[in-house]
């Protein structure tokens, strides 16, 4: 179930030192072998601010209905539900739109079209970025949740396996987590969205993992910035980390974030990877 109402979370245990807070001791620690991670958030930057560009384009569709709310209560009312449906793949931000164009008296476009206007006026504000990787004036790190690199590698160290789910397009994730010099982390599998959206989910993708590893519950820890991810990691047993990451500042916590990731389940909250050793000690009990 999808949580609409954020209310504020009280604070958890902060591990002696660090910025790592943890909000359920219990969750099943020390036999982890598989490693989840969502995209944008989690790992990339390259696609921060994606809201500022969907729901105006969406208050614009809604205001040429011929019934409809003034401009500040469409904000409201879209702002709500693309944040409610983050994670999930974009195609349903896109479906919720064509909704609320039909109770607002007006004919709904297919929700693909929706979509490529969508990505059409997001490319510019991502081409910048995206040259700036490719000519070599930005490097990875740049364009990365901090400390992300050095968590994936202890994460290999240990030997688990790593998977990367996003509700972005394949084709996107594929590029953009080859810019970022990340891909080989997932060989095992990097999966995103694709027109044929019932065929994918992250639900579906972690049962995949399931079979293909023969994984016990415990055995899954899943990184992710969304609602999506934690819940259904928690649905399985798995341990969820909940990435309240500030995509602006690069520092510090996203509150609204934080918020939703504890309803939705998260185990630990960690405002970005920089403290990764004191982390994986505490998810691996290594003394
Ligand atoms: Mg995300």
């Amino acid at each position: 179930m999808s949580t609409s109402t954020i209310t504020p979370q009280p604070p958890g245990r902060f591990l002696e030192g660090t910025h790592i807070e943890i909000i359920n001791d219990d969750a099943p620690r020390g036999s982890i072998r598989c490693a989840l991670f969502d995209f944008d958030g989690t790992i990339s930057l390259i696609r921060e601010g994606w809201q500022q560009v969907m729901v105006p384009m969406m208050v614009e569709i809604l205001r040429q209905c011929p019934s409809h709310e003034s401009d500040d209560e469409l904000q409201a009312i879209v702002s709500e539900y693309v944040e409610r449906l983050t994670g999930k793949q974009t195609i349903y931000q896109m479906l919720q739109l064509a909704e609320e164009v039909k109770t607002r008296g007006g004919t709904a476009l297919d929700p693909l079209e929706y979509k490529r206007m969508y990505l059409e006026r997001l490319r510019p504000r991502m081409q910048g970025r995206i040259e700036t990787l490719k000519s070599g004036a930005a490097a990875p790190v740049d364009w990365m949740v901090p400390g992300l690199v050095g968590l994936l590698e202890g994460l290999s160290q240990r030997g688990v396996t790593m998977y990367l789910a996003s509700g972005t397009d394949h084709e996107y994730v594929e590029h953009e987590s080859a810019l970022l010099g990340v891909s080989g982390y997932f060989e095992a599998g990097l999966r995103g969205a694709i027109d044929e959206y019932k065929k994918f989910s992250k639900a579906l993708y972690i049962q995949h993992i399931f079979r293909t590893l023969k994984l016990q519950g415990n055995e899954l820890v899943a990184f992710g910035d969304g609602y999506v991810e934690i819940e259904n990691t928690k649905d399985v047993g798995g341990i969820a980390v909940g990435v309240a990451s500030d995509e602006v500042r690069r520092c510090g916590i996203n509150e609204w974030k934080r918020n939703r990731l504890i309803q939705a389940g998260a185990d630990v909250i960690v405002p970005d990877h920089r403290e990764h050793e004191r982390l994986l000690q505490y998810l691996f009990m290594e003394p």
